[in-house]
């Protein structure tokens, strides 16, 4: 994957992800459950919606990072060992800021 095509997806991504966490923030059945919520219960629509916020928003600095690499010259090489991170993984995820190996220690230390 080229730079270009890698800004392009990145800067695609980024749209969708402002536009979700637009659409959840204002998402009126969300703001209506968590005022409605009762203490007891367990996972409401509006933990939910709130969780997938925090789960966009991590992404959308992800995406901010790779975007900087992309200026910087860095995109396409793990943060942490520095080897390129594998063309597969770019495909699927072009945020990705680690290798395989590197990913997973840092998902093992948290
Ligand atoms: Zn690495």
């Amino acid at each position: 994957m080229d730079d270009a095509t890698a800004r392009m997806r990145l800067e695609t991504m980024l749209h969708e992800l402002d536009r979700s966490i637009g659409v959840l923030k204002g998402d009126p059945v969300a703001l209506q459950d968590r005022s409605a919520a009762d203490a007891g219960a367990d996972l409401t629509d509006a933990d939910r919606t709130q969780a997938m916020i925090d789960a966009a928003k991590r992404q959308r600095t992800a995406v901010l990072a790779a975007l900087k690499r992309l200026d910087d010259g860095g995109y396409g090489q793990c943060v942490d060992c520095g080897r390129p991170v594998p063309e597969g993984r770019l495909e699927a995820r072009p945020e990705a800021a680690r290798c395989v190996q590197c990913q997973a220690r840092v998902e093992r230390r948290r």
